[in-house]
């Protein structure tokens, strides 16, 4: 039997007290059978969405897709989301449903979702709905389609992803039918919306089986970022490496951090290499600039699936930066980064350094943490001095240069970021009088016409 939190086995009291009958259904209870503690608990009930209304009256209620029969309610601070039984319509944009349908067969509902593990049904007394032998390919950790694949990717084409997603995070394998259908139907991909494909892709990739899942898919994320598709079969003929840049890049996604932004910058990392590639006269492949190449392809990639502004400036950090060498960079150009970046993105660094080495011939791992160890040495005493990192912190602002006769204009903007410069750089002190002693040196130079 599966443990139900109490929250949500009331809200399926109230509707079975109201002449309703009541599951949970969904993600929380595959995970439940699983053994792993749920957190977003779904109900399907046979109450219309007015009736679930009036069932919850006097509790927080938010009518989240009340069309499609879907209401929040809010429980003793859990949210749950209440459904009414449904039947879809016909699919004619690979997309979403034309119409929908209430029904008050729990079967019919059961039929209408994705997976066999995600469509299981258990009822506050612990009555099973299991019409797709759900249960047994959670025990067998297997993705399987409710229904023929074909027609059900056809219906809606995320499902492809969503099926390499569960995959690759619950670390179940696919069913072949339905692996060959994934194949056969990716090219609807283009019919879903970037915004929905992105969402599942970011789970997909920081799932426990993200390795498998891109060595056997690269054909359906190569439908998504045809970008990186000559990252396949591109070979590296040098001492550092013993993979093709795609089966490198899949290993570091594999190895780093399961963060988004660091399993983005991964994939990314090394997708200049194929425009870079030049072959010296021993043979020996080389690949100048390629970080430079592989932050563009990051770049216009993740406008494409319109990825958040925060995501977009950490991958491309990570991906410009991937190769550096922090055992040969200097405390100043640390301060430098830090500036810059954050310090949060500078020790982000040193992951994917990780990572990118762990992918490496075996050889490189070893040395590469020892480089890494010089680095975070020196993050280490940055942090430790407290030293100035941003204008703001130091020890003048424009209000006291104004003070001293500077009107506000660029030229002051400039003469601040001049001054902080020189502090990260050690040439002068983060002191008040120091700092507009050179502040009116700077002002006279920049009156005097120097630069
Ligand atoms: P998660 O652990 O990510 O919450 P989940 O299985 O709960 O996984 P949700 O996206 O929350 O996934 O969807 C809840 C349920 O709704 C699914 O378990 C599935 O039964 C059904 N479902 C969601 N999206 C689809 C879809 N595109 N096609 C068919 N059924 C779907
Ligand atoms: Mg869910």
């Amino acid at each position: 039997m599966i443990k139900i939190p109490s929250q949500v086995n009331r809200a399926l009291k109230i509707l079975n007290g109201n002449g309703y009958s009541a599951y949970v259904v969904g993600g929380a209870v595959r995970d439940a059978f699983m053994g792993r503690d749920a957190d977003d608990w779904d109900i399907t009930t046979s109450a219309l969405p007015e009736e679930i209304l009036n069932a919850f009256n006097g509790f927080r209620v938010i009518e989240t897709g009340i069309k499609h029969g879907t209401v929040t309610v809010i429980i003793d601070d859990m949210s749950i989301e209440i459904t009414t039984y449904r039947v879809d319509g016909g699919y004619s944009d690979n997309r979403h449903p034309d119409s929908v349908r209430f029904t008050d067969r729990i079967e019919e509902d059961l039929m209408r979702r994705d997976f066999t593990v995600n469509a299981v049904a258990v009822s506050s007394d612990g009555e099973i709905v299991d019409p797709f032998g759900g249960r047994n390919d959670i025990e067998n950790r297997l993705i399987s389609c409710v229904g023929e694949p074909d027609k059900r990717f056809g219906e809606d084409a995320l499902r492809i992803l969503r099926a390499l997603r569960f995959s690759s995070v619950l670390d179940f394998k696919i069913d072949e039918k339905t692996v060959k259908s994934i194949h056969d139907n990716k090219k609807l991909l283009k019919n879903v919306s970037c915004e929905r494909i992105f969402s599942e892709l970011c789970k997909l990739l920081c799932g426990q089986a993200v390795e498998r899942i891109l060595t056997d898919f690269s054909d359906v994320i190569f439908e998504i970022f045809p970008e990186l598709e000559p990252m396949e079969n591109c070979v590296q003929n040098n001492p550092y490496h013993v993979y093709d840049v795609w089966t490198h890049a899949v290993k570091s996604v594999a190895a780093v951090a399961p963060e988004t932004e660091l399993r983005l910058a991964m994939l990314f990392h090394d997708s200049g290499k194929p425009h870079t590639r030049t072959t010296d006269e021993n043979g020996i492949d080389h690949f100048y600039n390629h970080a430079e190449i592989s932050c563009r392809i990051a770049e216009s990639s993740l406008a494409t699936m319109k990825a958040s502004k925060r995501i977009r400036e950490r991958v491309l950090i990570y991906v410009e930066y991937h190769d550096f060498w922090p055992h040969m960079i200097s405390k100043k150009t640390f301060r430098r980064y830090i500036a810059e970046f954050g310090m949060d993105a500078v020790k982000a660094l040193f992951e994917v350094r990780r990572a990118d080495s762990a992918a490496h011939a075996p050889h490189v791992y070893e040395p590469a943490l020892k480089e890494n160890e010089i680095g975070l040495k020196i993050i280490e005493e940055i942090e430790k001095e407290d030293s100035c990192f941003k204008i703001k912190d130091l020890a003048i602002n424009g209000k006291d240069l104004e003070k001293s006769g500077v009107e506000p204009s660029p030229l002051m903007g400039e003469v601040l970021k001049k001054l902080f410069n020189e502090v990260i750089d050690d040439r002068i002190e983060n002191e008040k009088e120091a700092l507009l002693k050179r502040a009116s040196e700077l002002v006279k130079g920049a009156e005097n016409g120097d630069s």
